[in-house]
């Protein structure tokens, strides 16, 4: 029931994600309780950013000679503490869409990382930002009264919860805009109304925040707590690792600690500050447009906006941070933005800094770079397809797995070529969907016998970017699975084979041709295989079988293109087959025979047979007479 005593009151349920999370936060979570005054503060400092980025468009909102700043109060009789913004507030509908719906970045990470052991989900609050909510772990209630700043005709709205279930929402009155926000602490809760409780929480988690934070001292009077100059202004040797760790996760939404952080201030023609962050785990939205977190612009100390996309190339949207300008006009919009020269130029040094920062970690810290490229390694191959420039660079940092390596094993191009076979021309890949298809492919064999490396192109991406790479130092990439094999030096003695073998199976093939008809291109003898009987090669200009399979996933239209069934002379499999044939060329069983060769060898490659029907009961009945043989 709504209190009546309170004008335009309503009460209203949370939503169950934010019941759930609320749940949690009052029974189950008993330490790192503290962080819920580092969101509280850090939500009072994004509505001042806010405010501060509005007034550039529409300077009524905040006047000139007003303070956006930061306020907690702190009242041991009462047990409440108190703590208030002029930033940008809330109308009422904004209170109920952001506090009482859950759709919140840091907790719906929190929620899905939830494992439902107390003490591991306990330990996670301390490394998410969890929002609001994190407020109940200390509170018995709370009361909001919040007021929308460039709104004076509305009235301000006050919000009141428990946490259990519901809230109130009701019309209140409050001088001049932004939040305030009063804990009422649970009993046992109250030394967070001790003062140097509470400084020294300011000093851990939030020193970094770019408004002053002010607490009464002794006498009463309001001092500023924090450092306020901003986190990125600062020299690295002012930045301890456990400040940069809190910037990272609390301003820039990370929630693992970062691999590698990069942090400096350029000079000269163009001024800014910059601190990027590469992170270790790749969050869930890395593949969605609408990701939320990237790289934060600044000008001249202002928030002007989130995930600013221009500052950072699309294959490294992984990395987080902070640019602030001094040369950017204040009203910069996003339209501007697209073809701006300075932000084209931050964009251009800073991808050189990350770039050579990357190099310096896979020559450094090979176990980093491996986890680097664990988690972002297909994001960043689509740099080979989009940042030319920097083509050599990236050529550099790529890594495959290969057949020369075990499953976590990477190798570079340059590695390739360093211990390439000595005749060895050519860069040999074989692409999949994964490792375990591929190792295995007949495609294969000869390369093994011959111990020359191929690598293994599993990500979807790799069929499209070896196109880009095309050659490394002069050796051009070519596809095991693809055009005619030719080994140079290394493969004589299979050509010798071969060539014997020509004449030899000529009449066979022709035979194998004519059963399979439009299935296959041609038939010829392989140069390629050791153990498999047969395997299909596409033709040298076509697509391969892969690339197809992908293209459909892609919803595209594909041409199905006729590859080349290449057959094994040395198998006894097509040496009988050659001697039945020449026994009886019209003998009916060469039928099913080839029929079924063509099937293992599409089986082989991770494909489907075109008639599975067809294809078991071709087995089934070799198996019949197989086993009445005994
Ligand atoms: P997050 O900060 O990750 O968005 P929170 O649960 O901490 O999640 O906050 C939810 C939303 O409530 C914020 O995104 C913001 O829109 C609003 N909010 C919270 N605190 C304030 C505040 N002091 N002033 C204005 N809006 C606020």
């Amino acid at each position: 029931m709504a209190d009546t005593t309170k004008p335009n009151a309503q009460n209203l349920e949370f939503q169950t994600e934010a019941k759930q999370l609320l749940h949690l936060m009052i029974h189950a979570l008993y330490s790192h309780k503290e962080v819920f005054l580092r969101e509280l503060i850090s939500n009072a400092s994004d509505a001042l950013d806010k405010l501060r980025f509005q007034s550039l468009t529409d300077s009524s909102v905040l006047p000139a000679d007003i303070e956006l700043s930061i306020h907690i109060k702190l009242d041991k009789n009462a047990k409440t503490l108190t703590i208030s913004d002029n930033g940008i507030g809330m109308s009422r509908q904004e209170v109920i869409e952001n506090i009482g719906t859950i759709a919140r970045s840091g907790s719906k990470a929190f929620l899905e990382k939830m494992t439902g052991d107390q003490k591991a989900d306990s330990n996670l609050i301390g490394q998410f930002g969890v929002g609001f909510y994190s407020v109940f772990m200390v509170a018995q209630s709370v009361k909001l009264i919040t007021k929308r700043a460039g709104c004076p005709e509305e009235p301000a709205v006050m919000w009141e919860s428990k946490g259990e279930n519901e809230f109130t929402i009701s019309d209140t009155e409050k001088e001049g805009h932004g939040t305030e926000i009063t804990v009422y602490l649970k009993e046992e809760e109250s030394a967070y109304t001790e003062d140097w409780q509470i400084r020294s929480l300011i000093k851990k988690y939030s020193d970094f925040i770019a408004f002053p934070i002010y607490l009464p001292d002794e006498k009463g009077h309001e001092e500023v707590v924090n450092q306020t100059k901003p986190l990125w202004r600062r020299a690295q040797s002012e930045v301890t690792p456990q400040q940069y760790e809190e910037f990272y996760q609390q301003a820039l939404g990370g929630f693992d600690k970062p691999l590698s952080i990069l942090h400096s201030r350029a000079e000269g023609v163009m001024e800014y500050s910059w601190m990027l962050f590469i992170p270790s785990t790749s969050p869930f939205d890395l593949f969605s447009f609408e990701r939320k977190h990237g790289v934060k612009l600044y000008v001249k100390r202002v928030f002007i906006m989130d995930n600013c996309k221009e500052l950072v190339p699309e294959y490294l949207r992984f990395i987080r941070g902070v640019v602030d300008s001094e040369d950017l006009p204040l009203n910069i919009s996003r339209e501007m933005l697209q073809k701006n020269p300075i932000i084209d130029k931050i964009r251009k040094s800073l991808v050189g800094k990350v770039l050579g920062k990357l190099k310096e970690m896979a020559e450094g810290d090979a176990d980093n770079y491996k986890k680097f490229w664990h988690e972002f390694g297909p994001v960043f191959k689509e740099g080979l397809h989009t940042d030319y420039e920097n083509k050599d660079k990236l050529l550099e940092l790529v890594r495959f797995q290969s057949s020369m390596g075990e499953k976590d094993d990477l190798v570079s191009l340059k590695q390739y070529v360093d211990r390439m076979r000595a005749d060895q021309k050519e860069i040999y890949y074989i692409t999949g969907e994964n490792r375990e298809i591929v190792e295995k492919s007949p495609h294969l064999e000869v390369f093994k016998a011959k111990s020359i490396e191929v690598l293994y192109l599993t990500d979807p991406i790799d069929e499209f970017i070896v196109n880009d790479i095309y050659n490394f130092e002069g050796k051009v990439l070519k596809s095991v699975m693809q055009g005619d094999l030719d080994l140079g030096e290394l493969g004589k003695e299979e050509k010798d084979t071969r060539k014997k073998a020509e004449s030899k199976y000529k009449k066979l093939s022709e035979r194998i041709k004519n059963i399979l008809g439009d299935a296959i291109k041609e038939v010829r003898i392989t140069t390629r295989l050791k153990d498999s009987p047969a395997c299909l090669v596409a033709a040298e200009n076509s697509m391969g079988a892969h690339m197809e399979k992908l293209m459909k996933a892609m919803g595209q239209e594909v041409p199905k293109s006729q590859r080349i069934l290449e057959i094994n002379p040395e198998h006894p499999l097509l040496q009988n087959m050659n001697a039945r044939y020449e026994n009886d060329p019209k003998d009916p069983e060469l039928e099913d025979w080839v029929k079924l060769l063509l099937d293992q060898a599409l089986i082989a490659e991770g494909q489907m047979v075109s008639d599975p029907m067809a294809y078991s009961r071709r087995v089934s009945s070799l198996m019949v007479k197989a086993s009445s043989k005994q």
